[in-house]
């Protein structure tokens, strides 16, 4: 999957982080390029100009790190977003199925869609891996009354996996199935029912109200809508329309081995709102791959090098100014310029909440700084009534008295209750810090510090 994307990007990328200064100019020819590549890769138009507007946004106005180039930074974003488009970082597991069975056992699994999308297939492969990775009894029902063959199917499939399958009845409607596979896998004491229901070569009414009549009986706790990737654009909107109708929790997509460029997978989280949790990867039984945006993008990319390096860069910076902090600390000297300094840092650094994660504080003050509507328009202000006061002022924040505060007020185009504030805020700060340096190491760690 995605190999002519990864070539036409890895080109893109190459000459860009080769040069040293990047213009705006380069940004935006780049950008064309990717805008290019991804629409070839056959990913759905809005969301290719969507996530170009959001790395330009990101490209344009950011500070450089020191040790890394700007074109090094691009990539950075480019990967950044790319993992967001593809689903974001989740916390999935290496070997399970990544799918919530956070529920009383037995808990039901429905799997919806087309046709020949693989949905028998992957019900059997799911089954697979619950059975052998997450140690699950599982039992499996085929719902698909139409297809004559189809309960067959997947009885043969489960006697292949070493799975059980619910005993067919012929002649037995859907809905009564999928409650027998319940009664059934209570009374025997399955931990998982994957109940693998019909498809129709389209999308009909009559399926979805068929699904949607399942999904009422048995309440399940993943809606799994299998969709071949070959299809392209079409799995994106076949998954759509079974999100609409019936709700999906998410996708599993197959046939990934054949699919070159990968606009199904690429598309599918922006356009449904809903993940793709599975890949099938083959025809046989173990061709199951967890899905991970964060590996995908760097495999799409193939610049995980420079990822991790901007990554580290970043840190490195973050680190450095806490250290600073903490010094400042251990010898209980903190003042109204090291305040200016960390508020200049804050907006640098393009937001509040960072620095919320800088600042010696625990999650209460934090709120706190919420709840107070500290913005960063308001950050600005705070700035200028620093910058307003005199050196000794500065160092020396008690002889800041009434006269002073007015002149202070006067000088940055603020208000004397704001220069109150201000200095309320550094007093509360000072401290703060007072019962963090008493802490001792072990209490700045705690405290938010490294
Ligand atoms: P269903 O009608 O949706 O239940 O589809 P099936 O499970 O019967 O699968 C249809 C065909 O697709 C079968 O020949 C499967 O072996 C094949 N198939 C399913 N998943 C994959 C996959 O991930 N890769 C490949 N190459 N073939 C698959």
């Amino acid at each position: 999957m995605f190999e002519s994307l990864q070539s036409r990007l890895s080109d893109v990328f190459g000459k860009l982080t080769r040069r040293g200064a990047l213009s705006e100019a380069d940004v935006q020819a780049a950008l064309r390029e990717v805008r290019v590549a991804l629409l070839e890769a056959d990913v759905a138009l809005p969301v290719v100009k969507d996530f170009v507007e959001r790395v330009r946004d990101k490209a344009v106005g950011q500070e450089v790190l020191r040790s890394v180039t700007p074109g090094q930074q691009v990539v950075k974003i480019v990967n950044d977003e790319l993992v967001e488009m593809l689903g974001g970082a989740g916390a999935q597991g290496d070997s399970g199925t990544g799918l919530d069975l956070a529920a009383t056992p037995p808990v039901p699994v429905m799997l919806v869609g087309l046709q020949g999308s693989g949905k028998t297939t992957s019900c059997g492969k799911i089954a697979v891996r619950l059975k052998d990775r997450e140690r699950k009894k599982v039992l499996m029902a085929s719902l698909d009354v139409r297809r004559p063959a189809a309960q067959q199917q997947l009885a043969v499939l489960g006697q292949q996996a070493g799975v059980a399958t619910l005993p067919i009845v012929p002649g037995e409607p859907p809905v009564a199935i999928a409650r027998r596979a319940m009664t059934t896998g209570a009374l025997e004491g399955y931990d998982v029912v994957l109940l693998d229901t019909a498809g129709r070569l389209a999308i009909d009414e009559a399926l979805m109200a068929e699904v949607a009549e399942v999904r009422e009986a048995v309440k399940p706790r993943e809606t799994l809508l299998v969709a071949d990737a070959m299809t392209g654009q079409d799995a994106v909107n076949v998954a759509q329309a079974f999100n609409e109708r019936v709700g999906v929790t998410g996708i599993v997509l197959t046939r990934v081995d054949g699919d070159a460029r990968g606009g199904a997978a690429l598309s599918m989280r922006a356009v449904t709102g809903r993940p793709i949790k599975l890949l099938g990867v083959g025809e046989k039984l173990d061709a199951l791959e967890a899905f991970h945006p964060d590996r995908v993008a760097s495999r799409i990319l193939g610049m995980g090098d420079i990822v991790s390096l901007v990554e580290r860069a970043a840190e490195t910076i973050e680190a450095e100014e806490a250290e600073k902090l903490a010094r400042k600390l251990e010898k209980g000297k903190f003042d109204l310029d090291d305040m200016a300094q960390q508020l200049r840092q804050l907006t640098k650094m393009g937001g509040l909440s960072q620095l919320m994660n800088l600042l010696p504080g625990t999650p209460k003050i934090q709120q706190q700084m919420k709840n107070a509507k500290i913005d960063d328009k308001m950050v600005k202000r705070q700035i200028a009534i620093i910058s307003s006061m005199t050196a000794q002022e500065r160092r020396h924040p008690e002889v800041i008295k009434a006269s002073r505060r007015q002149r202070i007020a006067a000088g940055s185009g603020t208000s004397v209750p704001e220069v109150n504030k201000l200095l309320k805020q550094f007093a509360d700060a000072s401290k703060m810090m007072k019962r963090v340096q008493k802490l001792g190491k072990k209490g700045l760690a705690r405290a938010g510090l490294p």
